[in-house]
């Protein structure tokens, strides 16, 4: 399989390449050249097998030659035999027609444990066989560090930098990224806020004399790999729920666009999915621009669900390139009104295009405790925040009932357990699994929110290219 750039100029690449390289030469992202299609019996027949078997199924047609069948399998079987849960993302029923597909059953407690894990061993496969060297920097303002480092921590020929603000992210965040003490993991408390962390690392992407030593690798979900991996579940939860035969919707706690476009390449794919709920909180440019075709970028609000604090979704241009005839040309210039107005208008293929599939719905805070404190009194269930955002969204759908709608729960209650806590009266315990969190050793750094701090700590402590 060939991936190329949704912005038209970079080059192609292989599987391999795309993963290694993160964002396109040309600020496009990677795409597979056309979709692979599975038909309704290969399907039928993937019904009822192991998670890590189902994966290797769906993603064989996206690794080409980069891996061999076994391979593929040999490193799915590891990276989901760390999950907590036999079925790796178990479906729970809520009522007759709503279902919550938990995918926070990997190590940090959130669903980017799916595609990351893999991930890390992707990169150390890849990487291993050339002997180069792969420096990631990246800035967090939860839950991408914490599975970040997880994944990577103690592999060969890869070093992380995770950049977050200084005392503004929760006790439970902090500890999952500093309590992995592993040499090759090293946390930087910066001061400031997120948005001053993002724009060092920016910077750094940009800097040659940074660039120009190390191979600077970026594991946010402009990495196609992730979006590969999101897939799978997807597949795994309509085939429990009867697809082929039956169709299936999704409501989606959404920032930046990588997890419910998963959702998009599984229909692509020939997956039955009856629609795609885009669930926001009150940072809602995504429902802005699904509802009108309007996608102009606001301010960020803090809220209880801070994974989607978000104003721009940068997979958001994947969609974008596929509904307007792949043509990548077009889209460089639509994507180069955005960068220099912050709005732009979608054409009318993308917007009829996007209304076919997918819908929209935003929750604001009174809306988001109050989708908390439905599940845990009508059904029993203790949902995070941003599953409540995906839930009120599902509750409000006007789709037909007898369409089966799953809400993608995206974090363990735990992690957010002061929200939760104000909604339902009832503190989420800990899982065992990470337990004893409040009582490892932590190791950080602290620096000054200067980028010549953080380029000659990373500068010191990354080894070269090759
Ligand atoms: C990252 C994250 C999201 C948003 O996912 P996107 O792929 O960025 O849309 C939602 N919920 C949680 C808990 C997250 O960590």
């Amino acid at each position: 399989m060939e991936y190329v750039s949704t912005r038209g100029s970079a080059p192609p690449l292989d599987f391999e390449g795309a993963t290694l390289a993160g964002l396109a030469s040309d600020g496009g992202l990677y795409v597979p050249r056309e979709w692979p299609r599975f038909t309704e019996a290969e399907i039928a027949a993937m019904a009822g097998l192991p998670y890590a078997e189902l994966a290797a199924r769906v993603m064989e047609p996206f690794v080409g030659d980069c891996l061999s069948p076994e391979r593929l399998r040999e490193l799915t079987r590891e990276a989901y035999g760390r999950f907590s849960h036999t079925a790796v993302t178990p479906l729970v029923q809520l009522d007759q027609r709503h279902w919550l597909l938990e995918l926070f059953h990997g190590p940090t407690l959130a669903f980017k444990d799916v595609a990351l894990q893999l991930l890390g061993l992707l990169f150390e496969e890849f990487l291993g066989r050339s002997g180069r060297n792969l420096t990631i920097v990246g800035a967090t303002s939860g839950d991408t560090g914490s599975a970040a480092i997880d994944a990577v921590a103690g592999r060969d020929n890869v070093t992380i930098f995770m950049l977050h603000p200084k005392g503004r992210v929760s006790d439970v965040q902090r500890r999952q990224m500093t309590t992995v003490l592993a040499p090759n993991v090293h946390n930087l408390a910066i001061e400031g806020s997120f948005d001053d962390a993002q724009a060092m690392v920016k910077r750094m992407f940009g800097d040659t004399a940074m660039t120009g030593r190390f191979a600077i690798g970026a594991v946010n979900s402009i990495n196609w790999a992730r979006l590969m991996a999101q897939v799978v579940y997807y597949f795994a939860s309509a085939l429990q729920l009867g697809a082929p035969r039956r169709e299936i919707a999704f409501s989606v706690p959404t920032g930046n666009f990588g997890d419910v476009f998963a959702g998009y390449v599984a229909s692509q794919m020939g997956l039955p999915v009856a629609r795609l709920i885009v669930a926001t909180n009150v940072n809602d440019i995504l429902h802005r621009a699904i509802s009108s075709g309007n996608y102009s970028a606001g301010t960020v609000t803090a809220t209880a669900a801070p994974s989607m604090d978000i104003q721009v979704s940068s997979n958001f241009e994947r969609l974008l390139f596929d509904l307007g005839g792949r043509d990548g040309a077009a889209l460089a210039a639509q994507m180069a009104g955005f960068e220099a107005n912050k709005a732009m208008q979608l054409t009318n293929a993308q917007r009829e295009g996007a209304s076919a599939l997918f819908s929209s719905a935003r929750a604001d805070a009174a809306e988001m405790s109050g989708a908390i404190r439905w599940a845990w009194e009508n059904c029993g269930e203790l949902i995070d925040p941003h599953t409540a955002c995906g839930l009120h969204a599902a509750v409000a759908s006007d789709l037909d009932l007898a369409v089966p709608i799953v809400t993608l729960a995206t974090a363990h209650p735990a992690k957010f357990r002061d929200p939760v806590e104000r909604a339902t009266g009832n503190r989420p315990a800990l899982p065992a699994r990470i337990g004893d969190l409040f009582q490892r050793e932590e190791r950080c750094s602290d620096l000054l929110g200067d980028y010549s701090a953080v380029a000659d700590y990373v500068a010191s402590h990354a080894t070269p290219k090759a």
